[in-house]
């Protein structure tokens, strides 16, 4: 414990900080760029494996640094291929990495957060109390450590574990700059997404990263009624200004949003709710993703059924929108985000 609060994590430092951080020591800078390939291109998880560094140099920066390699507490493999790990962050919390496999490459689904505060009603992190945010290196480090893991090199991040990445927002930004940047994981900023529940500040903050990672909107509903009883955030940031501000975004970045719509039988899934989103979305690059509400332990919501599901993507379908259904990955391992660390934690 000490330790963690006097030394270091290197994967919090991004490459222009690491040199300045060397320079304070009195070396090169250029030991930042041959630290940082050994850490990102080679996966090292020492400094001892650093062998073109001097032995005086590496017990130097093993009084300052340390690693955080993370522990898998737990791993479980789906059915699909699906992989889920339960990391122990080092202070004795979990969190959740999901690792997909998709024709177009490796997706791995991040955590942003140990729990979260938004307290949607159909989400599994809900319930479990905020305990802190992620610091950039630990949420680089769910990629390095799959990486070490399964000896693949991941090619898509989606920040859609436990956690709203905008309500972490400095650190997630940094750690995307780290997994973006050619000597960090390299990993496209168009591989990067961001999902959200509806931050509406932190939107307009994000127009102006001058980043092109992609936006991801958890819209779930079409009416303030329905959208607060499902998500307490809509009271805070109504649908009207959520729209506002994705409009703004797709004027300001010429990027398309994805708006993620999750089915819940007998809830928001009419052909009135998908008559409405047609008229939401009107005028913005937008893509709609719909997925199968997976229902949690106590939860109120059900499924909807296949049928419902085709009817709603075929009306917006034919009225303009792009929509597509969201294929269930890892339903037989409990992939709903903050369903296995809710099963883990300490009661
Ligand atoms: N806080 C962020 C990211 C984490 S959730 C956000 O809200 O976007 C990632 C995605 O999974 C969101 O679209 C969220 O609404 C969705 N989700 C959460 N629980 C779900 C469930 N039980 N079934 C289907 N989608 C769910």
């Amino acid at each position: 414990m000490i330790e963690r609060i006097i030394m270091k994590n290197i994967k919090d430092y991004n490459l222009e900080e690491l040199k300045e951080e060397l320079k304070l020591i009195g070396e090169k800078p250029y030991r930042a760029e041959q630290i940082f390939k050994w850490i990102y291109e080679e996966g090292v998880t020492s400094f001892e494996e650093m062998t073109n560094l001097s032995l005086e140099l590496r017990e130097k920066l093993k009084d300052i640094f340390n690693f955080h390699n993370y522990k898998i507490v737990k791993k479980q493999v789906s059915k699909d291929g699906t992989k889920k790990y339960l990391f122990d962050v080092l202070d004795g919390n979990m969190i959740e990495t999901v690792l997909m496999e998709y024709h177009h490459g490796r997706t791995l689904c991040v955590s942003s957060q140990i729990g979260c505060k938004m307290g949607c009603k159909f989400c599994a992190s809900t319930g479990i109390n905020f305990i802190r945010n992620l610091t950039a290196g630990e949420i680089v480090e769910q990629v390095l450590a799959v990486q070490r893991d399964e000896k693949i090199k991941i090619s898509n991040v989606v920040f859609m574990g436990i956690g709203e990445p905008l309500d972490n927002y400095d650190n997630v930004m940094r750690a995307i700059r780290i997994l973006n940047h050619p000597k960090g994981c390299n990993i496209g900023a168009r591989h990067i997404s961001i999902s959200t529940s509806g931050l509406v500040p932190r939107i307009y903050d994000l127009i102006e990263e001058n980043i092109q990672c992609t936006l991801s909107i958890s819209l779930h509903a079409t009416t303030d009624e329905k959208r607060s009883s499902m998500m307490p955030i809509n009271q805070s940031y109504p649908i009207e200004e959520l729209i506002q501000a994705c409009k703004v975004y797709n004027k300001k970045t010429n990027k398309r949003i994805s708006f993620e719509y999750a089915l819940a039988k007998d809830n928001n899934e009419h052909i009135e709710d998908a008559k409405r989103l047609v008229k939401l979305l009107q005028g913005l690059i937008a893509h709609v993703n719909l997925i199968p509400i997976n229902k949690i332990e106590n939860g109120t919501f059900d499924k909807a059924s296949n049928e419902n599901i085709i009817r709603f993507r075929d009306y917006l379908n034919e009225h303009g929108i792009v929509a597509t259904i969201r294929r269930e990955l890892g339903s037989d391992i409990d992939a709903a985000c903050g369903q296995l660390r809710r099963k883990n934690i300490k009661k």
